[in-house]
């Protein structure tokens, strides 16, 4: 393990930011670091070592045993990564930039990588975070971010996955006392780590509206099954979690928030991460075909000599800049407090769609060996299909930059 500086205990000063000897991105056309503060580029440089000590040499074979390695949970938590953006209680308080850049890097060893950091702190902390308790900040946040205690995030159902409104797990007050305990009941589909976590952020109907709850994994009734085989996120888990008449105590619900906004809330701030980790992805995936361009010879000069493969290459450039710019000038805005959400939008289909396409291209350039596991961009392009899929398809993005637009919803 080398890189084991924790991000709110970083000597700046000391640390990479000015370093003389930082090898530019070979896709950097436009001197991106330039934009970033020393902070910043400190942060995503111990990130950056990270994933090249302990993600590069094994993701193959975790991809191909789809594994997910919980063993370095205790890892990305001393790097201060778990609800990294949330402040107190542990957490490190970093900007929105920050996780942005944190984000790319951990994608660009692998979307599952990054996911799992997402599901963490963007769902199942931020909803803790945001909506609940002071009793249930405290019981579960510190532990969260100090990765002892894995969280999940229930919303989608085998049957409402992009209208979430039309879930049918349902939570009742077994009696009419306000001190009376819920009972939820219903299955949720997709949820990531939901096997292993030790707390489920589970959303669910009631008779007032969508309610979010906090269950403890191991109350009865609570099932976890891992969804396999899978063709994406092969180094990431996700399950159908079945609730059967679980009974959870009264003050189990986020007392904060009733209605899809709860959720919503929190799906924001994940897809913000993926306006980067897209890129992220996207960036390994040209640097992989970049170098076997200079290297693979074919008609006695290296496929970098040819024209086609010089246009491919400068056209997955120009949309990874532009990406990583996009990426920053939303992350400024989110620290600035100006965010909207239709922006989250333009990102989020912008970057993946885009990334997916790079991944693809990536790939042509490698030939055969490009459908093997030793070169990333198929894999990296497997994985993305999830990340389009997830926190708002392509379709569900479109349509709310659509309504933006245009003042219709075409949603139904
Ligand atoms: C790897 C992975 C991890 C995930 N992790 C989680 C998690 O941790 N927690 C969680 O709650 N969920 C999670 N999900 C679920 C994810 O959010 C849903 O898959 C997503 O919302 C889409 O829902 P669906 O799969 O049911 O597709 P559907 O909603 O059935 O959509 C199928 C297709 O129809 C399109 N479509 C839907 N409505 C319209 C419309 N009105 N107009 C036009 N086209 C439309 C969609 O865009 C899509 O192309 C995960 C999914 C994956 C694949």
């Amino acid at each position: 393990m080398t890189a084991t500086a924790s991000l709110s205990g970083m000597d700046t000063a000391a640390g990479t930011a000015s370093s003389p000897d930082r090898v530019p991105d070979p896709a950097d056309l436009i001197s991106f670091d330039s934009l970033l503060t020393p902070e910043e580029l400190a942060l995503r440089d111990t990130v950056r070592e990270f994933v090249r000590a302990e993600i590069r040499p094994n993701i193959a074979r975790w991809y191909e045993d789809a594994h997910f390695p919980l063993e370095i949970v205790p890892e990305l938590a001393k790097l201060g990564l778990l609800g990294m953006h949330l402040h107190g209680y542990g957490c490190a308080g970093r900007s929105a930039v920050e996780y942005g850049l944190a984000g790319a890097e951990l994608e660009a060893g692998d979307s599952g990588l990054r996911t799992f950091v997402s599901v963490q702190g963007s769902l199942a902390m931020s909803a803790i975070h945001k909506h609940g308790s002071e009793a249930q900040k405290q019981e579960w946040l510190p532990q969260m971010a100090a990765g002892e205690a894995i969280g999940c995030f229930g919303l989608t159902e085998p049957t409402a996955g992009s209208d979430p409104g039309s879930m049918t797990t349902f939570a009742r007050r077994d009696g009419e006392s306000p001190t009376a305990d819920w009972v939820l009941t219903g299955t949720k589909r997709w949820i990531g780590l939901a096997n292993v976590a030790k707390v489920a952020v589970v959303w669910a109907m009631t008779d007032a509206g969508v309610r979010g709850f906090v269950v403890p994994t191991a109350t009865p009734g609570y099932t976890a099954t891992p969804i396999q085989p899978k063709l994406s996120m092969r180094a990431s888990i996700q399950c159908e979690i079945e609730l059967d008449e679980v009974r959870l105590p009264h003050d189990a619900v986020l007392p904060n928030v009733t209605g899809l906004k709860g959720p919503f809330s929190c799906l924001n701030e994940a897809r913000y991460g993926i306006i980067w980790g897209a890129m992220g992805a996207a960036r390994d995936a040209f640097e992989d075909a970049l170098a076997y361009s200079k290297e693979r010879l074919q008609f006695g000069r290296p496929l970098a000599g040819y024209q086609l493969t010089q246009a491919k290459l400068v056209d997955m450039a120009l949309e990874i800049n532009k990406g990583f710019l996009l990426a920053l000038h939303l992350g400024r805005l989110k620290d600035a407090g100006k965010l909207a959400h239709h922006q989250i939008s333009v990102g989020k289909l912008n970057n993946c769609r885009e990334a997916i396409e790079i991944c693809r291209e990536a790939r042509t350039i490698l030939g055969g060996n490009g459908i093997t596991l030793e070169h990333s961009p198929l894999r990296h392009a497997n994985n993305l299909e999830s990340v389009r899929t997830y926190e708002g398809t392509d379709e569900v993005h479109t349509l709310i930059l659509g309504q933006q637009l245009t003042g219709e919803a075409a949603f139904r």
